[in-house]
């Protein structure tokens, strides 16, 4: 797509104003919890319909003022969001982990919810110099990072339930530890319950709209009090395994031609998320061609039946959060099949773990790091 001075702003314009009153950086990054501590400064960038997008801000981090009719307070399709992280490596620089994925999807959920769309390259760098602002909010570790969430809100002030005629991009950043607080692996156990699904043919599911994850919240609270650490989504008559809470899912077996082969639901029906950790490891795995590399439907009755003729080796979720995190039980039907992921290694999802660790980190270098 060709953009216009109208249909994208643009980095140079960017303006700062920065606080001179900066906040204290936590003392152990390892102990931040998840989107609770934020940094000093967030970018905005206002859109509408008449005028396009106006310039990029980079200013202290605010509180929004919006009136009580906003279209992003009744209809939560007008507000999408992005999950990524920047990670200070080694050599004790600042990159980002394959922005430019985030920025396409993006774009793609904006045009879904048809919030106005942009330059995935301008937003990029703006993020860079949200970041290179904030750098030293960016934890001095190799478990911890900073978090980055872009955001887009529809703002017309209306009840109509239309296209928004006004908008709001911005970003905000919080320094996150360890997804896994003992450092090593901790395998998760996952409620599958086909009463729920989580998204459908035809639906938003494949977008990162904020109205796909508010109705997940009541079923992850089911699957604690069943004993469950998260969701396992499942679809349809023959219930696919389609996405573990808000990861998507691999599996790693024997399959019933005999051949290893790692697993993920196929992006076309809709249903899945495209994670970028996804299609990460699904590079990495074509990549080092030691085994067969799909995108299929499996159903509860090939991870069953795979258990029962011990061919199932590893179940892991991947996402931005974690990288991958192993899963050792399913509650289905009454039931609870364990999964041998732990027992076989994990070999797999912990080759795929320092892979992906040695290129965020920068301890290997890769056109996936994008230095700001
Ligand atoms: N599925 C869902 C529903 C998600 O919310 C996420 C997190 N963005 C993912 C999968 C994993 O995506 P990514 O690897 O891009 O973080």
């Amino acid at each position: 797509q060709r953009f216009s001075s109208r249909t994208t702003f643009k980095a140079s314009d960017l303006r700062l104003n920065l606080t001179r009153h900066p906040g204290p950086k936590p003392e152990d990054p390892n102990k931040c919890i998840f989107g609770k501590h934020f940094t000093d400064h967030m970018l905005a960038v206002e859109w509408n319909l008449k005028t396009g997008w106006g310039v990029p801000v980079i200013k202290p981090l605010e509180n929004i003022s919006l009136h009580p009719a906003t279209s992003v307070f009744h209809y939560a399709t007008e507000q999408l969001f992005e999950g990524m992280k920047a990670y200070r490596t080694v050599d004790n620089r600042i990159a980002m982990f394959r922005p430019m994925e985030n920025m396409n999807r993006m774009n793609r959920t904006a045009k879904r919810a048809c919030l106005p769309e942009f330059d995935n390259e301008e937003l990029v760098k703006c993020l860079a110099e949200l970041v290179r602002v904030e750098h030293e909010w960016v934890p001095h570790s190799t478990t911890a990072s900073l978090y980055m969430r872009p955001t887009m809100i529809g703002t017309e002030p209306s009840l109509g339930v239309n296209m928004s005629s006004s908008a709001l991009l911005y970003c905000i950043l919080c320094p996150v530890g360890p997804y896994f607080d003992t450092g090593s692996f901790s395998p998760v156990s996952l409620m599958a319950d086909p009463t729920y699904i989580r998204a459908a043919k035809g639906g938003s599911g494949a977008y990162k709209l904020g109205s796909n994850y508010g109705p997940t919240i009541r079923i992850q609270q089911e699957a604690i009090k069943r004993g469950c650490q998260q969701v396992l989504w499942l679809y349809g008559e023959d219930h696919q395994v389609t996405e573990v809470g808000t990861m998507n899912v691999f599996v790693y077996w024997i399959n019933e031609d005999g051949e290893k082969e790692l697993a993920t639901m196929p992006l076309g029906e809709g249903i899945v998320l495209p994670g970028v950790t996804r299609s990460s490891l699904i590079e990495l795995a074509h990549e080092w061609d030691e085994f067969k590399v799909t995108e299929r439907i499996i159903t509860m009755a090939d991870v069953s039946k795979a258990l029962n003729e011990n061919r199932m080796l590893e179940m892991f979720g991947a996402g931005t959060a974690c990288v991958v995190c192993p899963i050792d039980k399913i509650l289905y039907m009454d039931q609870t099949l364990e999964i041998p992921t732990m027992e076989n290694g994990p070999e797999i999802a912990s080759r795929f773990y320092k892979e992906l660790t040695d290129i965020q980190y920068g301890r290997i270098p890769h056109e996936w790091s994008y230095t700001v």
